[in-house]
């Protein structure tokens, strides 16, 4: 066996998870050099670009931006904080993005404000000639670090071992991995799923294996299974730290769902609880949650869905309507402000931005363009042949199902 059990270990990106959390609802912009008080890890960056005033950064990103012209796109991830969004010449979900990127020929550069995945992701669809940038480097995901790729290979390995003669399975990923396990995916005749196609996905996959290993999110697969009439007695979570997941031979070959045991730490923070107060202080109100929260969140609330689906569900619903949110903060607090005719508001009485994507201050952005003005290409993110070719295998077997 590949697997043994030994000691846990949790990603530096979750430990830092809640590092901004406040009790207020606002999360007013600071310089550069008032966020480095929050004693995580940042990128270090030249230091004249810790002192400048949002103003300042402004008018330089606007004036940055206006010299570099059609040949920079720049790409905005709807967790991104208000002063960065307003620079993106594109906003959407991880994958969205990644397909603006490539349908953009004409930029040399993207530069992709979001988590280190999604810039990993485009990178993958884009043109040879293209370079994806990411503002910061430690802007990671804690989701996706919770299955580093020799975890993965090893319990791969040993699920093959148990199962190869019993039905099989198939590994299918969350858009929220790294490069590697989508190409591992590609190479194993998987699949790479959205939270807005995860359960075309599996039922897909289902059609040729008997079970699926679905990575990295348990909660998004398991509400997955659950939505397509799973019995949770047969959904298993494998955990890394362990012998084959922690599972007996016997449970993993009466499974359909073998679920890795990672989670996004924003997600898992919405609770039923918040919901009964919610609906305490609105009796009308609708709750609608993302399916990386937690089943019994999911199960409490009125709706779930992908971004996308809960930007559209609001930006859409009547004026005078009710909305308590189980999603990011900073998407929570847009749809507010666009949606004035409306009552929308988060779950979380506390304001919890995803640590990560919060790291992609407008001083870092500025220093990436600055460092383009000067022929400088300043975090390239790149990934090498053989992944990138396997990760389309998996990404393009996604997108002929839809
Ligand atoms: S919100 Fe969750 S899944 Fe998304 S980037 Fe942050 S930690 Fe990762």
């Amino acid at each position: 066996m590949a697997t043994t059990t030994r000691q846990a270990t949790i990603p530096i990106t979750e430990v830092e998870h809640a590092a901004f959390c406040k009790p207020e609802d606002e999360l007013p912009a600071k310089s550069l050099a008032e966020e480095f008080a929050v004693n995580i890890r940042w990128q270090k960056i030249p230091n004249e670009y810790l002192h400048y005033s949002a103003q300042e950064l402004d008018q330089r990103i606007n004036s940055a931006r206006q010299k570099l012209g059609s040949t920079v796109t720049i790409l905005g991830h709807h967790y991104q904080r208000e002063e960065i969004i307003k620079y993106a010449d594109f906003q959407g979900d991880s994958f969205l993005l990644s397909k603006q990127a490539a349908e953009r020929p004409e930029a040399d550069f993207i530069v992709f404000c979001g988590v280190h995945f999604m810039a990993e992701t485009a990178g993958i669809l884009c043109a040879p000639h293209q370079k994806v940038i990411l503002p910061n480097i430690t802007a990671g995901c804690s989701m996706a670090d919770m299955a580093p790729m020799d975890d993965v290979e090893d319990s791969w390995e040993d699920l093959q071992e148990v199962l190869g003669d019993h039905g099989g399975i198939l590994p299918v990923t969350y858009m929220n991995s790294i490069a590697g396990i989508k190409a591992l995916c590609g190479r194993t005749g998987g699949a790479v799923c959205t939270s807005s196609n995860a359960a075309a996905v599996l039922e897909w996959a289902f059609q040729s294996a008997e079970r699926v290993l679905f990575l990295p999110d348990q909660h998004l697969g398991r509400n997955t299974g659950i939505k397509l009439g799973i019995d949770p007695e047969q959904m298993v979570v494998w955990n890394p730290f362990k012998r084959l997941g922690g599972n007996t031979v016997e449970q993993l070959r009466s499974s359909k769902l073998v679920l890795w045991q990672g989670h996004c730490a924003v997600h898992t923070r919405f609770t039923v609880k918040q919901i009964q107060a919610a609906r305490e202080r609105f009796p009308e109100v609708t709750v609608l949650v993302h399916p990386e929260c937690t089943r019994e969140t999911v199960e409490a609330a009125d709706m779930n869905g992908s971004t996308e689906l809960i930007r559209k569900t609001i930006n859409e619903a009547p004026a005078g309507s009710q909305w308590a949110v189980g999603t990011e903060i900073s998407l929570v607090n847009r749809l507010a402000l666009n949606n004035p005719d409306k009552t929308v508001f988060c779950l979380d009485p506390v304001s919890c931005p995803c640590s990560t994507m919060y790291r992609i201050h407008p001083a870092y952005l500025l220093w990436v363009l600055d460092g383009l003005l000067q022929g400088q290409v300043i975090n390239q993110i790149t990934v090498p042949e053989d992944i990138r070719r396997d990760s389309l295998i998996a990404l393009e077997r996604m997108l002929s199902l839809q």
